[in-house]
């Protein structure tokens, strides 16, 4: 083994999280190499070039905090940034801090080891390489381990096959083509307007109808950015003490103690704002109580039924299963109004299921589909699967999907017990997907960057939480969501979009600010609910 085989830190994904990360350790005096497959940075912003790919936190606070210079050169162009755009961030940022140097592109974690003798990590990877680091550090992402629909006969189908997840980079041309699509998350309700404006014909294979609002996206002026560059400071830390990353004034008012004439006007305001947090914050149990969120749910089907002509497709595209905001709504641009289109069909499956694939299309129960192409919208193993999926062996051999069996236990969503100096950035039981990512990116990439620093500075050399800390938080990220509406749906924030996989709810919502005190406080009292090692 070479020198250039060891060191500090590996960390896994060159997305926003494994770069700021590389570049933070830098900072810190550590040594660190990215391991991506990708060939390009940008994570989920490489994969997602899906048509109409589009964040929807706006691209002014959707962007890093670390450096005041970046931040004051980087113009955005539009309220709500477009996949290109973020990935020409992600490109910028790797460029400005000479970061490709130390990611290896093309390169996948076959294997990472712990050796308890040496306090190491032993990784080995699917270009033949092994590499020994003191740190290993999983930037993988929330939602980047795809999946498809558990249907019989998929590899049957003869015509072109596209997942949301996995674009091809030269794109797609539908033009004079029948068009199937399988889901309507954000992946699909961003993509159907434009498919449907280019194929010959579309079809969309509906489970499960979601709240939508129009994104109302537009460019931005160069006042908002000059505004917004000269407060960035304020802002920022108005973010990192808010509950979803997002600042937002705090609402005191009850949906239910509110008239129907309130509930209206924050209902349309947040609408035309084109603002998923601003609607989930209308009042102040939107997310607690059913009965206030069922104003809000009803609300949104009324916008619904006022854009979809066709009464029927309306009802079918109109939720009731789920509370407005326990599975992930969406932003979109001209999603409903895509059915008032001659060449656009809505399957509700729920109706008639999908049966199986032919080689010429999909058969539901009510009829067989011919197409030339299928989309799927299909969605993520989220939180966990990227983390499972490679082979992470821990003490004692055990590994972390063994761990995780019965659903993910960590402490603070950050360090597993049985696994020393193991990081998941953004991991599951912290508030990740329940915040503008870059937000909760930024502290925990800083918090393991000191964690480290801490160790290296006190003569450490693991550290790993104790059972009953793990316990600790895996109870508290349950009593926080038992408090909201979020186990009441299916969604993959619960693990229930694949099947066979555990029903927890697996992102804290116990709100960023909370979270953070947390976090800062258990490094006060000198990294409560961890063991530290000595060296021998
Ligand atoms: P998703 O939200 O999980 O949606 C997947 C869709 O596929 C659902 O409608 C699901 O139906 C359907 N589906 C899955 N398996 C199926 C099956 N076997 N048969 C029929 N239908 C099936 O996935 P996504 O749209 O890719 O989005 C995932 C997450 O990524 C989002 O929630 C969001 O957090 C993030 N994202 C964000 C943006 C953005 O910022 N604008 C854009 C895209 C994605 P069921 O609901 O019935 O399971």
């Amino acid at each position: 083994m070479t020198e250039q085989d060891r060191y500090d830190a590996v960390i896994v994904g060159a997305g926003f999280s494994g770069l700021y990360m590389l570049h933070h350790l830098r900072e810190l005096g550590f040594s660190a190499v990215v391991l991506d497959r990708a060939a390009g940075v940008g994570g989920t912003w490489y994969w997602n070039r899906y048509p109409g790919a589009r964040c929807d936190v706006e691209s002014l606070v959707y962007s890093y905090s670390f450096s005041g210079d970046l931040e004051q050169e980087w113009e955005w162009t539009e309220k709500y940034p477009t996949q290109p755009e973020i990935l020409r961030y992600a490109n910028h940022v790797a460029d400005r801090f000479d970061l490709r140097r130390d990611i290896r592109f093309e390169t996948g974690v076959e294997k990472a080891r712990w050796d308890d003798a040496a306090n190491t990590w032993t990784i080995e990877t699917d270009t033949g390489s092994t590499i020994v680091a003191h740190h290993y550090i999983m930037a993988t992402g929330c939602l980047s381990h795809r999946k498809f629909a558990e249907v019989p006969g998929v590899d049957d189908y003869q015509g072109e096959t596209y997942h949301t997840g996995r674009w091809p980079h030269e794109g797609v041309d539908f033009t004079g083509k029948r068009v199937g699509i399988i889901g309507t998350g954000s992946s699909a309700i961003q993509s159907i307007p434009i498919i449907a404006a280019e194929a010959e014909h579309l079809t969309v294979f509906q489970r499960t109808p979601n709240f939508s609002l129009p994104a109302n996206n537009r460019l931005l002026s160069a006042g908002e950015q000059e505004t917004m560059k000269a407060n960035y400071r304020d802002h920022r830390e108005a973010a990192r003490t808010s509950g979803f990353g997002i600042p937002n004034p705090e609402p005191e008012k009850s949906a239910l103690e509110a008239t129907e004439e309130e509930r209206q006007a924050a209902y349309e305001a947040a609408w035309e704002a084109g603002h998923l947090v601003r609607m989930l914050l209308s009042f102040n149990d939107m997310i607690t109580n059913k009965e206030a969120n069922e104003t809000a749910c009803e609300f949104v089907r009324e916008k619904i039924r006022s854009i979809v002509t066709d009464a029927q497709v309306a009802e079918d595209l109109c939720p009731y299963n789920h509370p407005i905001g326990t599975k992930r709504p969406c932003l979109d641009t001209g999603y409903y109004a895509t059915y008032n289109r001659d060449n656009v069909d809505l399957v509700n499956l729920r109706r008639t299921p999908i049966e199986a694939f032919t080689p010429n299309g999909i058969k539901t129960s009510g009829k067989e589909y011919e197409f030339d192409a299928i989309v799927f919208a299909t969605g993520f193993d989220a939180m966990t699967g990227a983390l499972v999926a490679v082979d992470i062996e821990g003490k004692d051999g055990v590994t972390l999907k063994e761990k995780w069996q019965d659903g993910p236990r960590t402490f603070l969503g950050l360090l597993v017990n049985g696994f020393p100096n193991f990081y998941t950035i953004t991991g599951p039981t912290s508030p990740s997907v329940f915040s503008n990512m870059m937000v909760s990116i930024e502290q925990h990439v800083e918090w393991v960057g000191a964690c480290m620093a801490n160790l290296r500075e006190t003569g450490k050399v693991a550290i790993e939480p104790t059972v009953e800390a793990e316990d600790y938080w895996v109870e508290h990220n349950n009593e926080a969501g038992d408090e909201t509406l979020y186990p009441l749906a299916e969604s993959w924030y619960m693990g229930s979009n694949v099947p066979g996989k555990p029903r927890v709810l697996m992102p804290y919502i116990g709100g960023v600010g909370v979270y953070r005190e947390e976090c800062d406080e258990i490094v006060a009292d000198g990294y409560r609910g961890c063991v530290l090692t000595d060296a021998a």
